[in-house]
């Protein structure tokens, strides 16, 4: 199968596509058919060379540009990004399964908002003066230097975009390594970041596995690494870095709370509760996956979802009317089944959903299990598919208790029109990211990011700035120096 925007090779090196079939083949499955639409091929260690190489090499053109040039060609890339946006979505719904009806309004679009937001903000980056007397301190806002950016599959185009564009703002090169499950879209990127006049080698993509990242994460030259990924990959992901005392983000997994008062509005929660659990198939690190029904609307609340469940259009995620698509791989597929298989056997109340749909590709219905206990592993692990667990609470203090009995940290919601209640509980929230009568919005003007294990650091927002710029000091004394001796 061929489709219009297919990159013309692996990797995207020294501002061009660059192959070498040596390394090990990598198939490119979309996920709605189970065919291959492409072959990629991991990077040798000559291309991980070529491409830290190439990097240094634009790192210093890059950062000797003034904050407004650098801005102009984020800028610039933005807007290229929105006039492409149908064929880059094309492209996202070819790598993730994802429908056209959802990567249309949120993948190349969030990926430019973050491409003209940090553009906007890279002219206005700078130090400050601090007076010492008639002595003085000023502060200069220095990049990092070179940036490793690890991505998921889930939002491929996206996750490019949220690391490379503050990384590029202050004035750092990235090398990119996207998924090995989803590694077409990051090579967009790149191909209109350079288009738009970035330096040949400032942003760089190259393919493959776990091997590949931890290459770049332990190469001396590297001074700061983001990951997106699972908790278990970012804690050795996060040890590498450590050894060579390099920065780090780490955007990792979560199991979020969804607390759903007996005073909320019912249609507005349920919206919650389906936009927390099944868009992008339930394949979204911040959904609110345990969702806390409060027993007195418990009977209402399941069965208004399981009617507007049943209004969900599955299928062919090319159509416009599709607002479900399937699983990205027969691996993750088959690890959501297990869970779902683990959740009957554990006794949780299958409402809905529970199976895979009889038809090609990687197809599981959305699944709601009702009379969840927080014991169950279900209601413990992260899944990452389309699987909600309801769980039933009486009263506001067991109910928050129980949301943070988790390791997990990344986001939580709740709703209720009890006004101090709503920002009680987002108080009392352990987590990075918190909704009050909405859920999983992530505009590029707020930060966002993990507490707990789900991660360290933030990304979007003027807070992205500090994880990819370190301060100088410099000291300037204006009269004698007095010494001891
Ligand atoms: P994963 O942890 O399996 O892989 C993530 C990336 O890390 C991949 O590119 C992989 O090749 C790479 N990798 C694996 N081992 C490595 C190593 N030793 N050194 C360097 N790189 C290595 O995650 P996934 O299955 O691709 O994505 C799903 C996970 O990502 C979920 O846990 C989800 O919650 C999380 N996620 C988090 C966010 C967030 O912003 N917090 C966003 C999306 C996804």
């Amino acid at each position: 199968m061929t489709y219009p925007t297919q990159p013309t090779a692996s990797h995207f090196i020294n501002g061009a596509y660059v192959e070498d079939t040596s390394g090990t083949p990598i198939e490119v499955i979309y996920p709605a058919t189970g065919e291959t639409i492409a072959t990629v091929h991991a990077a040798t260690p000559a291309l991980i060379e070529q491409a830290i190489t190439s990097a240094g090499r634009a790192q210093a053109v890059w950062a000797a540009m003034t904050g407004t040039e650098r801005g102009r060609v984020l800028r610039r890339a933005a807007d290229m990004m929105r006039e492409r946006n149908h064929e880059l979505s094309v492209l996202e719904t070819y790598d993730t399964g994802k429908p056209y009806q959802e990567t249309s309004v949120a993948d190349a679009t969030s990926g430019a908002d973050a491409l003209e937001y940090f553009g906007g903000m890279a002219a206005t980056l700078t130090g400050e003066h601090i007076q010492l007397g008639e002595d003085w301190v000023y502060t200069r806002r220095e990049p990092l230097g070179l940036c490793v950016g690890i991505g998921a599959w889930n939002y491929p185009t996206q996750i490019a975009c949220w690391k490379g564009a503050p990384a590029l703002a202050c004035g750092n090169a990235m090398i990119f390594k996207p998924s090995e499950t989803t590694p077409l879209c990051a090579l967009k990127v790149a191909e209109i970041l350079h288009e738009a006049g970035l330096p040949a080698g400032a942003y760089n993509v190259v393919q493959g596995l776990g091997d590949v990242g931890a290459a770049l994460v332990t190469d001396p030259r590297i001074d700061k690494v983001s990951l997106t990924g699972s908790v278990p990959t970012g804690r050795k992901v996060y040890a590498a870095a450590a050894e060579g005392i390099k920065h780090v983000t780490m955007e990792l997994g979560g199991k979020s709370p969804l607390i759903i008062f007996e005073d909320a509005d019912l249609e507005n929660a349920i919206s919650g509760a389906i936009l927390g659990n099944f868009y992008s198939s339930g394949q979204v690190c911040s959904n609110g996956t345990r969702v806390f029904v409060h027993r007195a609307i418990k009977q209402a609340f399941l069965d208004r979802l399981a009617a507007r469940l049943d209004s969900a259009v599955i299928g062919d995620p090319m159509r416009p009317e599709t607002s479900f698509g399937p699983m990205v791989s027969e691996r993750q597929m088959n690890i959501v089944l297990d869970y779902i298989a683990k959740g009957k056997a554990e006794g949780a109340r299958l409402v809905c959903g529970g199976c895979r749909l009889d038809r090609d590709g990687f197809y599981i219905q959305p699944t709601v299990f009702a009379d969840v206990t927080d014991d169950m592993v279900i209601a413990r692990e992260e899944i990452f598919g389309p699987v909600m667990a309801v769980l039933d609470f009486d009263d506001e203090t067991e109910v928050l208790a129980r949301a943070n009995a988790t390791e997990f940290g990344l986001a939580a919601g709740v709703f209720t029109r009890d006004l101090t209640r709503a920002h009680r509980i987002a108080a009392g929230f352990e987590a990075g990211t918190c909704y009050i009568n909405t859920y999983n919005d992530a505009p590029v003007e707020a930060p966002f990011g993990g507490a707990k294990s789900s991660g360290v650091g933030r990304e979007n927002s003027k807070a992205a700035i500090a994880h990819y710029s370190q301060l100088k000091s410099v000291y300037v004394r204006m009269g004698d120096l007095e010494a001891p001796f």
